[in-house]
């Protein structure tokens, strides 16, 4: 099992998440990455096999980063060996879309060999980085209805935290038989495979129906169904 756990509001973004990641270590993982957002910047990713400890120091307990949204995970590696490449988060082509994901995209390659025919290189032997591309293909300028278009799409177990360069400071988590909360904090929110990431934060949270949809800003979070 892996570890997700995304974070937006006011304050820096990569503590927190290194935080929550330690809280979910208990869950077993082979190694760990982060990818923080500053304003409308391309996100900046960084990522370390092994111990969530290699990734404290690689960004200097998080410092190294800035930006006041990200998205984190603890790997657990099911498609493709652990090393520093299949980490997650995964970027999209452009570099606008990054993803972290728990679980498996049964229809990876298939959809893989369709986004190949199309152009699209692939960095990682990941079913993940599938699901960053796809995003990008289908990306209609809209988040909601970009992610609608994607659960179409795949099929398998996930909890997905996704970010996209053109909306700055939202998350969008959906999840099918993995887990995922959503925290509620004040002019903050999060996202997290387990409680334990979001106790010091907030007690408040909600767990994500199937495909059900949620979108993070700092000021709120906001619930669509598959429809
Ligand atoms: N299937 C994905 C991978 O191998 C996610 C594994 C996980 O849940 O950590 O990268």
């Amino acid at each position: 099992m892996c570890g997700i756990v995304g974070f937006t509001g006011n304050r820096q973004a990569a503590p927190i998440l290194l935080d929550g990641l330690s809280k979910l270590e208990y869950r077993g993982y082979d190694s760990a990455g982060l990818a923080v957002r500053d304003g409308d910047a391309l996100a900046q990713v960084v990522k370390a096999k092994g111990r969530l400890s290699n990734l404290v120091e690689k960004t200097d307990n998080g410092n190294a980063l800035k930006g006041t949204c990200g998205i984190g995970h603890t790997r657990w590696a099911t498609h493709g060996v652990p090393n520093e490449i299949n980490s997650h988060p995964h970027n999209s082509q452009n570099g606008k879309i990054s993803v972290v994901h728990n679980g498996i995209i049964e229809n990876y390659l298939e959809l893989k060999n369709m986004l190949i025919e199309k152009g699209y290189t692939f960095k990682s032997e990941t079913d993940t980085e599938v699901v960053a591309q796809l995003f990008e293909d289908l990306y209609d300028g809209d988040m909601v209805s970009t992610t609608r278009k994607l659960l179409e799409k795949i099929r398998g177990a996930y909890a997905l935290g996704i970010m996209c360069t053109d909306h700055p400071d939202t998350l969008v988590a959906v999840r099918k038989d993995c887990p995922l909360l959503i925290g509620l904090g004040k002019g903050e929110n999060y996202i997290a495979s387990d409680i334990p990431a979001l106790l010091e934060y907030t007690r408040e949270y909600y767990l994500l129906e199937t495909n059900e949809i949620a979108v993070l800003k700092n000021d709120g979070v906001k619930l669509y169904d598959i429809d």
